[in-house]
């Protein structure tokens, strides 16, 4: 059995949700393009499953949250997917690609061919196991990439309440669902290999303001060390955690957020891949033609940089998506993807945005001691990336305006005297 369509997006992810948006504002016509699924939902913004969806009162549920609602476009719920003649092939893991014949084959045997495929597959949550420590199936033992696990994660929350959570890992997950607990009512500890939380992008001063925060909030920080073996009770629940550095931490939720890989699997040995993605180039397209690759799976040139990345962050998945479906679309005229990294992230009351590359000397302004600060980092003569925490909406696009010039700096103190002046000026 099978099915043929013009146009297939794999992963029903957020990329597929915008690059649905774009194939219908570009015209495309029924029953030419589905998506093809393992979720059971019609794609959703992701980043709500570690903030509004863990909310103690009137939490974030679908279809709220479906795409695009994150970008305040049109929210498409199933019905609009029927109303735009979209296939939405849901709850369906496709097991093989064979990109020589354009075909997909699904788990329920049915092989749907293609005349151009955007790949979102996304990223799966590294797995504790994948570094010797067993017990991730524990029935307290939380991951956090998609919609189920979300609920799961819910779920052990409001039967926790008032006890201790372990939270594994102090990056994006880490550090938004601490929060989530705290505001739950739940003891936090955090255990993470660095000095300092978000070790990748924040400087440590950085990380001290926002530490000292979640301190003030009870959360006990373990740094330096990572875990080394899970404690169980007699039914298979996790009681309690034991560390490398010989310390234990009391138990009744442990949430992992140790990083993630790339879905590449089903194109090994197919599509060129780099960086642990799928290599695009400047028209998101795979060293296969017909085939494109958006999201969190996409290594693609970063102009700015010079080079190519992978992004794991939402606005490059939204915005890869909608660039790949124009050049399917208008291949003629659509330009090179020109794409400026953005990060955010909100948690407790702050809300920080990054624009750039944080690579070089860091030049920092405003008030720590008060809630609105940022940094500049300067590499090589210019200004290649900036942070603001508590800024207005005119401040944050005036950072992303200047960093984009990548402006040069001839003298540090300069700007660091100007601060955020520096971006309002120019
Ligand atoms: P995904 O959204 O992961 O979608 C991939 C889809 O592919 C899934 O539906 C998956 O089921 C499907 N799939 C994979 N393999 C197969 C297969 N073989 N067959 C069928 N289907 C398949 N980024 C930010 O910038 N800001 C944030 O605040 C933020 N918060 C986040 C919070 C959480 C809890 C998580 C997990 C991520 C967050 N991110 C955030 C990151 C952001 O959500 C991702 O960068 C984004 O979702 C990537 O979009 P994508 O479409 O590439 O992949
Ligand atoms: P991150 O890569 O952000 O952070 C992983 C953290 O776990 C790092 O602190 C890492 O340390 C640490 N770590 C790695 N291995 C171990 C280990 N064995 N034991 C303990 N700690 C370990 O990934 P997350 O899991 O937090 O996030 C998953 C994905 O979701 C990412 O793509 C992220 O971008 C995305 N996300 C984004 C959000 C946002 O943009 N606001 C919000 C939530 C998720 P080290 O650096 O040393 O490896």
């Amino acid at each position: 059995m099978g099915r043929a369509f013009v146009y297939v997006i794999l992963g029903g992810g957020v990329a597929a949700g915008y690059a649905a948006l774009e194939f219908t504002k570009k015209g495309v016509s029924n029953g030419e393009l589905c998506i093809i699924s393992e979720e059971s939902v019609a794609p959703y913004e992701r980043p709500a499953l570690s903030k509004g969806f863990l909310l103690p009162e009137a939490p974030a549920r679908l279809p709220a949250f479906h795409t695009c609602v994150g970008a305040n476009e049109e929210r498409l719920t199933p019905k609009w997917y029927k109303e735009h003649g979209i296939e939405l092939i849901l709850g369906t893991r496709v097991k093989s690609a064979d990109i020589r014949r354009k075909t997909l084959l699904t788990a329920a045997g049915e092989t749907i061919s293609y005349k151009f495929l955007i790949i979102a597959t996304g990223a799966r949550a590294l797995k504790l196991e994948e570094f010797g420590v067993s017990g991730s199936d524990a029935e307290n033992v939380c991951y956090l990439r998609d919609l189920a696990d979300a609920t799961r994660l819910a779920d052990v929350m409001q039967t926790s309440t008032g006890g201790n959570a372990v939270v594994i890992g102090g990056g994006y997950i880490g550090m938004e669902v601490a929060a989530s607990l705290v505001i739950n009512k739940i003891n936090v500890s955090m255990v993470f290999p660095e000095p300092h939380c978000m070790g990748r992008l924040f400087t440590p001063k950085i990380a001290s303001y926002y530490e000292e925060f979640y301190k003030s909030k009870g959360v006990n920080f373990v740094k330096g060390t990572v875990l080394s073996s899970f404690v169980f009770d007699p039914e298979g629940k996790v009681t309690g955690v034991d560390l490398k550095d010989g310390s234990s931490l009391p138990a009744d939720l442990v949430v992992v957020g140790i990083g993630i890989r790339p879905n590449t699997g089903l194109f090994e040995g197919q599509l060129t891949l780099e960086k642990g993605g799928i290599k695009v180039n400047s028209l998101l397209q795979t060293s296969n033609s017909s085939v494109y690759a958006v999201g969190d799976v996409a290594s693609f040139p970063v102009k700015i940089f010079g080079e190519s990345r992978r992004l794991e962050h939402v606005d490059a998945a939204r915005k890869s998506a909608r660039h790949a479906v124009a050049a399917i679309m208008e291949p003629d005229t659509t330009p090179e993807f020109d794409y400026l990294p953005f990060f955010y992230s909100r948690v407790f009351s702050f809300s920080w945005q990054f624009y750039g590359d944080n690579l070089g000397e860091v030049i920092y302004f405003g008030d720590f001691s008060g809630t609105s600060f940022g940094a500049y980092w300067v590499h090589k003569g210019h200004l290649v990336g900036s942070f603001l925490e508590g800024g207005s909406k005119e401040e944050y696009e005036a950072i992303a305006r200047v960093t984009r010039l990548k402006p040069a700096i001839d003298d540090l103190s300069e700007l660091e005297r100007q601060g955020l002046g520096f971006v309002v000026g120019l």
